[in-house]
């Protein structure tokens, strides 16, 4: 089905439409998001002031909305009960895929309990582009947004990482990346191989790799590095080291008590008993006892 067809059929029934638009280049934005938004009855838009001039440069005219973190909860109502009357709206962000550690997570998950249609269009978002250019696996990865920005808060769940033995995928702002690599270097297996995708899609777009030490000596030498969007991918935690890490007498213990309990709460036993960390335990089990 065409894009105008589409938007045509979602007026008779009231759809939301999920737009994701550029990270940088104005090149990606997909033809049928060009058709979708300008077909639609309204758009919500993250910050109206942004999303304008990327409208001009379009030729789109269609009304713009707000819908931020801030007015989400109140306009959401008002959105729901546009589409209840059938009309079709299209949920934009600043930049990338809307939700994706941007506003309209309490829009969408309203209209699924009105069920009302939601249509989610594929387009860019920063986490699979850094992601499929950096040379890290990518048969499993977790995304962990943006880490806490006090460094108590973002210390404590760095340690909580420490045993993900998947690939995992953080945004970082410029302002706080030394701090971050900082931690990094120190939360994490200091070996740990890092990249650091920077402007994506843009003029100054680079990847750097390295562990978190060599990436804070490069960034730390080189001020133009620390500049603009980034995004840190870092290799998962190897399987062995992650058994090799716990203590004997702790595998032994969780062994026996997964014989009799539930795996989180041997591994929160095993962890009081033996001064291990919980997920590592929980982890070692998964992979180790058949669990
Ligand atoms: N919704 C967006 C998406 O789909 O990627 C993400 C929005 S989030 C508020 C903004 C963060 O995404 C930035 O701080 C940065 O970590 C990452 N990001 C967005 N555009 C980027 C780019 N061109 N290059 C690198 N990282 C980018």
């Amino acid at each position: 089905m065409s894009a105008g067809n589409e938007v045509k059929e979602a007026k008779k029934k009231g759809t939301l439409f999920i737009v994701p638009t550029p990270i940088g280049n104005l090149g990606d934005i997909t033809e049928r998001a060009i058709e979708v938004l300008a077909q639609v009855d309204a758009i919500a838009a993250e910050d109206t002031r942004h999303s304008g001039p990327l409208m001009q440069h379009l030729g789109i005219k269609t009304p713009l909305i707000t819908l931020h973190e801030h007015n989400e909860s109140q306009k959401t109502a008002v959105l729901i009960e546009q589409l209840q009357q059938g009309k079709s709206l299209a949920l934009i962000s600043d930049a990338g895929t809307p939700l994706i550690s941007d506003p309209g997570y309490t829009l969408v998950r309203q209209c699924r309990q009105a069920q009302l249609p939601v249509v989610a269009l594929p387009g860019p978002c920063a986490i699979t582009t850094a992601l499929s250019a950096a040379g890290l696996a990518t048969d499993r990865f977790t995304f962990e947004g943006f880490l806490p920005a006090k460094p108590q808060q973002r210390r404590k769940q760095l340690s909580e990482l420490a045993t993900e033995t998947r690939t995992m995928v953080f945004y970082e702002s410029p302002h706080r990346i030394l701090h971050t690599l900082a931690d990094l270097s120190t939360h994490l297996d200091s070996e740990r191989e890092i990249v650091l995708a920077r402007e994506l899609t843009k003029q100054f777009e680079t990847y750097l790799s390295g562990t978190a030490a060599q990436l804070l000596e490069k960034l730390t030498a080189d001020r133009n590095q620390q500049r603009g969007e980034m995004v840190i991918i870092v290799a998962g935690q190897r399987k062995e080291k992650v058994a090799a890490d716990i203590l004997p007498e702790a595998q032994k213990a969780m062994t026996l008590l997964c014989q009799e309990l539930p795996l989180k709460k041997a591994a929160a036993i095993c962890a009081g008993l033996y001064d291990e960390r919980k997920n590592a335990l929980y982890q070692w089990a998964l992979e180790n006892l058949n669990k």
